[in-house]
């Protein structure tokens, strides 16, 4: 029997499941990796998030066949025809594939119709399985992150002491909201110059006549496994101390500040989940002066929030991506695709993200995902676009941060309230509001800061359903403090300037 393994382009580890599973009879299984243009025909994506997908899969391709596999590497319209081909030359009679992290890619296999016998072999790029994910979920009355990832710290023994928490307790996270006000050092990121293969790859798409985001020219992202690992030593040494601190500050100019800059090469296999914490871990055993607040940061959000947000994305039904608890269907506004917008805080991180894919999770969170929140844009479109625009981003990933935990669309499974803030929270952890046009402090007027009257606009249109959320009775009291004047010029502003946007 010939056993063939089709490798996805997010699989790009040597010990990924269907590859170990033939790792006895190297060279004479058939392996084939596929360049398909089917995903850049259905929406456009970051141009470097293509460089690096592609570049990172022709890199992979060359480590196996040094390694002694039987590679194919196929640039194609479509997936299908590519794949027919090789199964018939090859006689492959058992096509071996790793379950895909997406749902949509798992339901494209399903309908293929194929020459041979289709395996699907189980994901080992997380640490829960889908179904251990469903057993915990099952044994639960809520799904809180904060109880997965005591699970996840006790079942992998991850930061504990005899049987409890190192430091006497689970999470640091109150330690690590500081805004970085004065003047600040952070560490450069690590980036690598295009070698052959990349820049034939930027090549290409900034030759290409498909729609796509962002530029390509600034491109230094790690492509190897060799170069990811490299990224991981340079975040423990360098990054990892202030990590924690100024998790959630925002600075102009400093644009990954103490970020780890790792979820691109976790989501397309580069790392293992396990390999980012167990290095964080041992830095901490080696160095224990090294802040706690900072370690275990990092670890709850590799071991809490990723696991979290995956394992949860299998769990939902089918139907999660349509929700949309508030109702909301504005469209989404022309700036976030040009970043040409005086609310300084949005032009500045979409700016950044032009150039690079990147954002750090506040900017994604309180800046882009609590603007479409409290602006009433469509979850849908919001999600879409988040999809076109990040370097790192995936479905599985995509549905639960911004449809659950960014927009609150999906009512409230993953958080207790909506991650809605006024330019109150913005002015506190950033300094953008000093270069702004707007007044952070105005509600109402020409100076008036949209994330002000659009906060308490969102707060008047949905109390019946934010007073069902018992953390937000005490921000709705001070909206009643209002009167109803103060309230309708409120939705009046919100309203006019949809109206300008339209
Ligand atoms: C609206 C919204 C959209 C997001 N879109 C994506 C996306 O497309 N792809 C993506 O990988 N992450 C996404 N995230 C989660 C998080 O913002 C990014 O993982 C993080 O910003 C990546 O940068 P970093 O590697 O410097 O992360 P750090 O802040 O340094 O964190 C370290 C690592 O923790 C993991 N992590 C932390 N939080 C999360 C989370 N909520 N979900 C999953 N992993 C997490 C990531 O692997 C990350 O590399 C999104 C969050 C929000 C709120
Ligand atoms: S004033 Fe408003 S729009 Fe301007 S930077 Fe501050 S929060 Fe953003």
């Amino acid at each position: 029997m010939t056993v063939g393994i089709w490798i996805l382009g997010d699989q790009l580890w040597q010990q990924q499941s269907a590859l170990e599973s033939c790792i006895e009879n190297q060279a004479t299984t058939p392996i084939i990796l596929i360049e398909s243009l089917a995903h850049v025909q259905e929406r456009r994506y970051h141009r470097q998030k293509l460089i690096l997908i592609w570049s990172a899969m022709r890199h992979f391709a060359e480590v196996l066949k040094v390694n002694g596999w039987h590679v194919t590497y196929e640039t194609a319209a479509s997936f299908e025809n590519p794949l027919q081909k090789w199964i018939e030359h090859h006689s492959i009679d058992e096509l071996r594939v790793m379950e895909p992290a997406d749902r949509p890619f798992s339901e494209f296999l399903d309908q293929l119709n194929l020459p041979c016998k289709l395996v699907i072999m189980p994901n080992n790029h997380f640490l829960w399985s889908t179904s251990d994910f469903a057993t915990w979920a099952a044994s639960r009355k809520s799904l809180l992150m904060e109880s997965f990832y005591r699970e996840g710290r006790k079942r992998f023994e991850i930061l504990m002491e005899d049987k409890q928490p190192v430091g006497g307790q689970w999470n640091f996270d109150k330690e690590n909201r500081k805004p970085a006000k004065g003047k600040i050092s952070p560490p450069l990121p690590l980036t690598f110059e295009p070698d052959e293969i990349t820049q034939a790859v930027i090549d290409e798409v900034e030759a290409a006549d498909y729609p796509t985001f962002g530029t390509s020219d600034s491109f230094a992202w790690a492509v190897t496994r060799a170069q990811a690992l490299e990224v991981l030593a340079d975040f423990v040494r360098d990054r990892l101390p202030t990590f924690g601190p100024y998790q959630d500050a925002m600075v102009t100019g400093e644009e990954t500040l103490w970020h780890a800059l790792l979820s691109p090469y976790l989501n397309l296999g580069l790392l293992q989940p396990m390999e980012v914490i167990e290095a964080v871990e041992t830095a901490y055993q080696e160095n224990p002066q090294l802040p706690l607040n900072s370690v275990e940061g990092l670890i709850r959000q590799v071991l809490g929030w990723r696991e979290y947000m995956r394992g949860l994305y299998h769990h939902v039904d089918a139907d999660y991506p349509s929700r949309n608890y508030f109702e909301h269907h504005q469209p989404l506004p022309d700036f976030f695709w040009d970043g040409n917008t005086p609310m300084n805080c949005l032009h500045q991180t979409l700016d950044t993200l032009k150039r690079t894919g990147y954002a750090h999770h506040i900017q994604r969170l309180m800046l882009l995902a609590n603007f479409a929140l409290i602006a009433g844009l469509s979850p849908q479109a919001v999600e879409d676009w988040f999809h076109s625009t990040f370097i790192d981003a995936y479905d599985w990933v995509m549905q639960t941060n911004v449809i659950g935990m960014g927009l609150f669309a999906d009512g409230g499974m993953l958080s207790t309230k909506p991650y809605a803030a006024s330019a109150n929270y913005i002015h506190k952890m950033s300094d953008y509001c000093q270069g702004c046009q707007y007044d952070h402090k105005s509600r109402i007027g020409e100076n008036a800061c949209p994330f002000n009257f659009f906060y308490w606009d969102f707060l008047d249109r949905h109390r019946e359903k934010l007073s069902a959320q018992g953390r937000m009775n005490f921000i709705l009291k001070n909206l009643d403090k209002m009167s109803a004047d103060e309230r309708h010029a409120i939705r009046q502003q919100a309203q006019d300037w949809h109206r300008e946007m339209a």
